[in-house]
């Protein structure tokens, strides 16, 4: 049934090695998506493409540092010449945190996960809006967190960066959706990856994560994959301008 897959179409996801990204890349090439990926270590990302070719997928990459301006056009470059100036689907995966007090924070740090999370996000949907509107059918998907909608301590910059690309998404689901092109945002709790993992190495931490969450566990990337996955998909043809949390019920856990 096409409704549930994503055969002939294309996608370009952000930080695609590791993570929630590497769970996206694969997720969408199994429902028969074409993928372009990127990241900024060349020799992961090499080795990540000959896992996925040996599983049969059609996915590419280039090396690309997405907090810069110059690279994100690069990328957009390639993945135009491979998809032949159009696409389907845009996932802005990529991001990054520093975790500490508010006053402790550089000018310098501000900068850089600011662009990192948020300038990238805008930018690359810049860049991709006129192959998404060649395509005839476009969906963005903004990797947000459950840090832009509520305070989780993890840091009021990431927290900022991730409010504003929540209401980012709003803003662009109702300007581009003249071109067919549909905007939704996925906000996670915590999920095992290698941005995370050494907190929830933490006992303690974890025990604390555990008890903020009805669910009582992390999530695992490929809970989030099959959200992202199904944002692109034509049976969610009459959903944009969302922002839906994976968060095991900790956004909706009040006092108990
Ligand atoms: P990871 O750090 O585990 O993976 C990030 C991926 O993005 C890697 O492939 C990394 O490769 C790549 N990447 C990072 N920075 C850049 C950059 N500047 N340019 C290009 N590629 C980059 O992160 P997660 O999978 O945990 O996070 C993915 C998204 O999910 C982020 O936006 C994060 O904020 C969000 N999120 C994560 C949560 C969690 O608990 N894990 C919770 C809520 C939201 P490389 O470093 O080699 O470039």
């Amino acid at each position: 049934n096409s409704r549930w897959c994503l055969t002939g179409l294309t996608a370009l996801v952000t930080g695609g090695t590791r993570g929630i990204g590497h769970a996206i890349v694969e997720e969408l090439a199994e429902l028969g998506a074409r993928v372009h990926t990127c990241s900024r270590n060349e020799a992961e990302l090499s080795c990540c493409l000959q896992e996925w070719a040996s599983k049969g997928f059609t996915v590419t990459g280039s090396v690309c540092d997405a907090s810069s301006s110059s690279q994100r056009q690069q990328l957009l470059d390639k993945a135009s010449s491979l998809f032949d100036g159009k696409l389907n689907i845009l996932i802005n995966n990529v991001g990054t945190n520093i975790r500490k007090p508010t006053i402790e924070y550089t000018i310098e740090e501000y900068s850089m996960i600011m662009a990192t999370n948020l300038e990238s996000a805008f930018h690359l949907g810049q860049l991709a809006y006129p192959l998404l509107k060649a395509s005839g059918v476009g969906s963005i998907v903004f990797i947000s967190s459950v840090a832009g909608l509520v305070h989780v301590g993890s840091g009021s910059i990431y927290g900022a960066s991730k409010g504003a690309m929540n209401q980012f998404t709003k803003n662009l689901a109702c300007e581009w959706a003249k071109d067919n092109i549909r905007c939704n945002c996925v906000a996670p709790w915590y999920i095992r990856t290698s941005l995370v993992e050494h907190l929830l190495e933490n006992k303690e931490f974890l025990d604390k994560i555990i008890s903020q969450t009805p669910l009582r566990r992390p999530g695992e990337p490929k809970e989030v994959s099959s959200l992202v996955a199904f944002l692109c998909m034509p049976a969610s043809s009459y959903i944009t301008g969302q922002i839906i949390s994976v968060d095991g019920g900790m956004t909706v856990h009040g006092f108990s």
